[in-house]
């Protein structure tokens, strides 16, 4: 990818609206190719799915579908990003093992498995590797994101506004977001990240659908965090006999933590994430799985510093919609990325910067996610 625009060229003002990974990413790639950049965050950054995901990153496991290119291009972008933002220090940037298991209390196990480390000694039965340190890693999906965002203003003079985008219009050549903090502010192009909050926006809300799936998840601090190896577990558990099964995921993270997320559940999305608030129930089931799954996240050797719960951004086929807005010249949008958003946001960023400067994506082939195989005749595509 190159980096900047030709000299020639005047500076392209481009509005990126959403402060999550999609938003920062984008801002990121577009400023370090020369455009004059704004973002638009209601709350602050990385503050719903993007601040409370697992951060779990896979080469290999989009492989045989359109997403193949998305995550294997992202998976490497994120290990250079590392190398550049010092990953390691600044966000727990590390390779790590992934290990399928099933989790049943009944079942006290002697972990004499030679694919589970000796802190899984609970109710676990093991699986099979399906990641190893060439092929999974992990981030803390805040810290890279609001360490990249750093970079961004830094270097490429990145500018952040807080507020809530209420409408955009497209007149002439330009583009005009209103923001309920500081008015209209112009600009040559805007591209949407709002993540499951897309379809709030009237002007696109009639030409694809972003919804929200609720996820809840936890955050454990273990007495004994150096016991806690890099291992992510991806479980399956009966939370009731003859009930459907759930699949907590487990990812302890270098700073001792372990983080715990459970299943998601299509639901309404509130008005903005500062009103999505953790079910007890939901959060109460995750801190079980935790105690059945190792003695060092029972409660009496685990505290349990975090509940929260945030809305995963899903389409109707289970593609993310990255591309320019039908009938909406210099709108673009980059969304519903689903379970994957924190590994595909660098790649998403980077192509995003080529379409709307360049006219054209070179690092990723975009068509398959263009927003205009949702769109029907009326649109001017
Ligand atoms: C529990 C859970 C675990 C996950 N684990 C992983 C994982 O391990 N690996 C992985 O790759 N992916 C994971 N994901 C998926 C990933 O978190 C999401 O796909 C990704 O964070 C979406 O990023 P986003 O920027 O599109 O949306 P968001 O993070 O939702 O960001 C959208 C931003 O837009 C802002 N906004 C909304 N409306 C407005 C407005 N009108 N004006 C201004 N700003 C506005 C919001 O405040 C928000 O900050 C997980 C998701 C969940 C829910």
């Amino acid at each position: 990818m190159e980096d900047t625009v030709s000299q020639h060229q005047p500076q392209k003002r481009v509005v990126v609206c959403g402060g999550g990974i999609i938003g920062v990413c984008t801002a990121y790639f577009l400023s370090k190719k020369g455009a004059a950049v704004t973002l638009i965050e209601r709350s602050s950054i990385a503050c719903a799915a993007s601040g409370k995901a697992g951060g779990f990153l896979a080469l290999h496991m989009c492989d045989d579908g359109p997403l193949s290119s998305l995550a294997r291009t992202s998976f490497d972008l994120h290990r250079s990003l590392a190398e550049e933002l010092n990953g390691a220090q600044s966000y727990g940037y590390r390779p790590l093992t992934a290990v399928t298991v099933s989790i049943d209390e009944s079942e006290q196990m002697s972990n004499n498995s030679n694919i589970l480390p000796p802190w899984v000694d609970g109710g676990v039965k093991p699986g099979e590797i399906i990641g190893t340190t060439e092929t999974t890693a992990q981030i803390h999906p805040q810290l890279f994101t609001r360490a990249l965002l750093a970079k961004a203003v830094a270097e490429y003079d990145v500018k952040v506004v807080i507020g809530k985008v209420k409408s955009v219009a497209v007149e002439g050549d330009g583009v005009m977001v209103n923001v309920d903090s500081s008015g209209v502010i112009g600009g040559d192009a805007v591209v949407l990240a709002l993540g499951p909050w897309t379809s709030k926006l009237s002007e696109v809300l009639d030409k694809f659908r972003v919804y929200g799936k609720k996820v809840h998840s936890i955050v454990l601090e273990p007495k004994d965090a150096e016991a806690i190896t890099a291992h992510a577990l991806f479980g399956t558990y009966y939370p009731v006999q003859g009930a459907d099964p759930i699949d907590p995921e487990v990812y302890p993270r270098p700073t001792g933590e372990v983080y715990i997320c459970g299943p998601s559940v299509e639901a309404e999305i509130p008005d903005g994430p500062e009103l999505v608030y953790p079910d007890p129930e939901s959060t109460q089931v995750l801190k079980k799985v935790a105690g059945i799954v190792s003695s060092h996240l029972k409660e009496a050797n685990a505290r349990v510093t975090t509940e929260q719960a945030c809305y995963m951004p899903c389409t109707d086929d289970e593609l993310p919609i990255i591309g320019e807005v039908p009938g909406m010249n210099k709108c673009y949008v980059a969304s519903g990325h689903g379970c994957w958003g924190i590994l595909f946001g660098p790649a998403t960023g980077a192509a995003m910067a080529e379409l709307v400067l360049d006219g054209h994506a070179s690092t990723v082939d975009l068509n398959c996610f263009t927003p205009t195989r949702f769109a029907t005749d009326k649109y001017d595509i």
